[in-house]
């Protein structure tokens, strides 16, 4: 897939307003929609009909892109003060590697932290990059871009990305030359920091939403040496890469967030290919880190423990509807999670009502890690096994 942009793309999607007045939507304490069916009735509250999304602008100058930041960053700083005990990001610019569509975490993150007034930057996987930018441009995502007071989610700029590569001089030749890489340029992670200072100076809030595991499918046992260590690259290291590379251009106070999963800490049949491991360490980087980044550069560092979720990784690895299922049946809240909820976690975690949680693993799971048993295994039958009405 040949990228068509080489030094990232301006996404802003302007929005015109039919009525002059949109009536105020409520906060809860987060500040932003708490699941799906939220998002919903926020959108119905507000003023989506008030409101006409046009063709978003597509233009890789840098000119543009920065326009289009002022008008986001002015629009959010005229906003009045939101009463309670919001999660408020205004002011605070965001970037969220790992969003290649709308199905996935990185997504809804992006589009919580928007919510709450952060402007939006997002890394993309190179060989995702085309399919991206075009479906973005062709209005595919508009639906799923419309926050909860009616606007659309703004993206200022979208940044090529392949998170496996530190700097240039790492990239192997065939890659280089490889068609899906060579229309795009300035996407390793260096690059990436230094196109972003360039472009913005700095940013307040990373977020890495992004895993691969080339022999997933496999159990650990049968798992090669060069299967298990590219998925510790494109999944933990990939994290500590980023860290390093975008702490300079943090600003104090910042927060950094990764997604992690249940199979780190226990037995996940079917994580396989070092996937398992590759959470482990990423776990284990996020205490570690959050000391030498909460010491060196006051930034904090935390993790989501996720449940499952539909995306496209995880209908590759193939066994998702079985997990979503096992939730459902086992987990202590009986619903389907949304990435949503994944989403306003994130948002408040990087927001200034977190600031002293550092070096965590939050679970935002409907609670399954607390359970130590499968209660629909037919050894439970002749317990009385409450269930949610
Ligand atoms: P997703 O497909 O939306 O996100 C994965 C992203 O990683 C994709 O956009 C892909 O293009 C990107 N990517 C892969 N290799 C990359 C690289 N080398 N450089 C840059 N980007 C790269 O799927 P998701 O499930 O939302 O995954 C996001 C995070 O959430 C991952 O860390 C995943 O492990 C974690 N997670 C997912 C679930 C789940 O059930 N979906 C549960 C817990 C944790």
């Amino acid at each position: 897939m040949a990228a068509t942009t080489t030094h990232g793309t301006n996404m802003t999607a302007p929005t015109r307003r039919v009525a002059s007045r949109c009536p105020v939507v409520k906060s809860g304490v987060l500040g932003v929609a708490i699941k799906e069916t939220s998002w919903n009735s926020l959108k119905s509250l507000s003023c989506v009909s008030s409101r006409e999304p046009l063709m978003p602008s597509l233009s890789a100058s840098r000119g543009s892109s920065v326009k289009g930041v002022t008008r986001a960053m002015s629009a959010a700083a005229a906003k009045p003060t939101l009463p309670g005990l919001p999660v408020d990001l205004r002011g605070k610019r965001a970037f969220i590697a790992g969003v290649a569509d709308d199905n996935g975490y990185g997504w809804a993150i992006s589009k919580s932290l928007a919510a709450a007034g952060a402007e939006i930057l997002v890394g993309t996987w190179v060989p995702a990059l085309n399919i991206f930018e075009t479906s973005l441009r062709r209005g595919k995502f508009d639906e799923t871009r419309v926050l909860p007071d009616g606007s659309l989610m703004e993206i200022a700029k979208v940044y090529p990305l392949d998170a496996v590569y530190d700097n240039p001089a790492e990239v192997p030749e065939d890659v280089k030359t490889n068609k899906r890489y060579s229309g795009s340029s300035k996407w390793t992670v260096q690059e990436v920091a230094e196109s972003i200072k360039e472009d913005f100076g700095t940013i307040d809030i990373l977020v890495h939403s992004l895993a691969n595991g080339p022999e997933v499918h496999k159990p650990l046992l049968e798992t090669s040496r060069n299967g298990y260590l590219a998925a510790v690259s494109a999944s933990s290291y990939s994290f500590i890469s980023l860290l390093k590379h975008f702490l300079p251009i943090m600003n104090p106070e910042g927060a950094t967030i990764s997604l992690t999963y249940i199979a780190s800490e226990k037995i996940i049949p079917g994580y396989g290919g070092g996937m398992s491991s590759a959470k482990s360490a990423l776990e284990s980087d996020t205490r570690v880190l959050a000391f030498e980044s909460g010491r060196k550069h006051n930034v904090r560092v935390n993790t989501i423990s996720a449940g499952p979720l539909r995306s496209r990784a995880a209908k590759a690895i193939g066994f998702i509807d079985m997990m979503i299922d096992y939730s459902l049946v086992n987990a202590p809240l009986q619903k389907e999670l949304s990435a949503e909820e994944v989403g306003n976690v994130a948002a408040f975690l990087c927001s200034p009502l977190a600031s002293a949680i550092t070096g965590s693993v939050i679970y935002v799971d409907n609670g399954l890690n607390s359970m130590g048993v499968g209660v629909d295994s037919p050894t439970f039958a002749g317990l009385d096994i409450p269930k949610q009405k």
